[in-house]
């Protein structure tokens, strides 16, 4: 896969810290966390640019880093949201309850959080220092929320070991390039035709005709002929069992993504282990990566049991390539084989 043109993403703690993936969204300098582990390290000047925190679940290893947040955005007025699963808001609340605010302005620290049940945010919450942090719950009911202009994501929530661990799919806007050679030896001028074009891609219009210098095009195939589109999303998913209702779950909502990062908290020879703990291995994230029909996966949250990145690497490797070359039936097959009840 080529580099992400709306994106650039890191592991704040590397693939053997706790668990936050920073998201830039290149198109306007937003940040987007998924998950909360550990921000000691996080750069001081990217706190204020965090727009959104995509929470998986709250187990400590995942959400630790709430308080490092909180204190880097105290003198903030501006609302930080976050997503995450059922309870959340309450959590947050005890969290910054645990402090006391007799110094702050009504006006600083105000919070929005979303609540996901199955595949919807079903509550928000909203509350801030001038309500002294205290809420009632909205009912909502949202396939996807609208992060950015154009940037979507939608949620799923998954088992992990009985809680709720919630898997996210990000899109950005389509990418939109004239193909060079095409446009020199189509005869055209360049002019307003071409941003309309681009206009009517959008919104879904292309069926149309378009008049351009008095001649009359079939605007979908002129538009295919001269323009190239680059879709870019990916799939955060993390801390899940391998089980049959979970594969279900996330595959009838997701699928055909460009990237999947996924945690590869085991070996495969240690599946039992990942059971008990309701993680995945190697081996399952690449069932599930190619079941989905993901171009890439890029792995994190390795157990610390393990010394070298590489033997989880090679194992990723070996495997992502011997699943590409299964039919979609072979590999529900094999899936059905190793993957167990929840
Ligand atoms: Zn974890
Ligand atoms: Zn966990």
């Amino acid at each position: 896969m080529s580099n992400p043109l709306t994106y650039s993403y890191s592991f704040v703690n590397g693939v053997f810290g706790d668990p936050v993936m920073e998201v830039v969204n290149k198109l306007n300098g937003s940040i987007y966390l998924f998950d909360l582990g550990d921000l000691k390290h996080y750069n001081a000047k990217s706190f204020n640019k965090v727009e959104f925190v995509f929470v998986s679940h709250t187990h400590m290893d995942h959400f630790c880093g709430f308080d490092h947040l909180l204190r880097a955005r105290i003198s903030s007025k501006k609302s930080l949201t976050f997503v995450g699963p059922k309870g959340l808001a309450q959590q947050i609340q005890s969290k910054i309850l645990g402090y006391t605010w007799n110094l702050i302005e009504p006006e600083q620290l105000s919070f929005i959080v979303y609540e996901i049940e199955d595949h919807h945010a079903t509550r928000m919450a909203r509350f801030s220092k001038a309500s002294e942090f205290s809420f009632d719950y909205e009912t909502i009911h949202l396939e996807s929320l609208d992060v950015d202009a154009n940037t979507k994501v939608e949620f799923v929530a998954l088992d992990h070991n009985g809680i709720d661990s919630i898997a996210y799919y990000v899109s950005f806007p389509d990418r939109i390039n004239l193909i060079q050679d095409k446009f020199e030896t189509s005869g055209l001028a360049q002019g307003p035709w071409m941003s309309e074009l681009q206009k009517r891609y959008f919104n879904g219009e292309l069926t149309s005709q378009i008049t351009i210098d008095e001649n009359v095009y079939e605007a979908d195939k002129l538009f295919t002929e001269l323009f190239s589109v680059k879709k870019e999303n990916f799939i955060y998913v993390t801390d899940i069992g391998f089980t049959k209702e979970n594969i279900q779950k996330i595959s009838a909502r997701f699928s055909q993504t460009l990237v999947l990062f996924c945690e590869t908290n085991f070996l495969s020879g240690d599946s039992d282990r990942a059971k008990n703990k309701a993680h995945l291995t190697t081996k399952y994230a690449c069932l599930l990566g190619r079941y989905l029909q993901a171009e890439q996966l890029i792995s994190f949250h390795y157990s610390s049991i393990y010394r070298e990145k590489s033997d989880i690497q090679n194992e990723i490797d070996e495997y992502w390539n011997k699943f590409s070359k299964l039919s979609p039936q072979k590999l529900k097959e094999l899936i059905e084989r190793e993957s167990y009840a929840n």
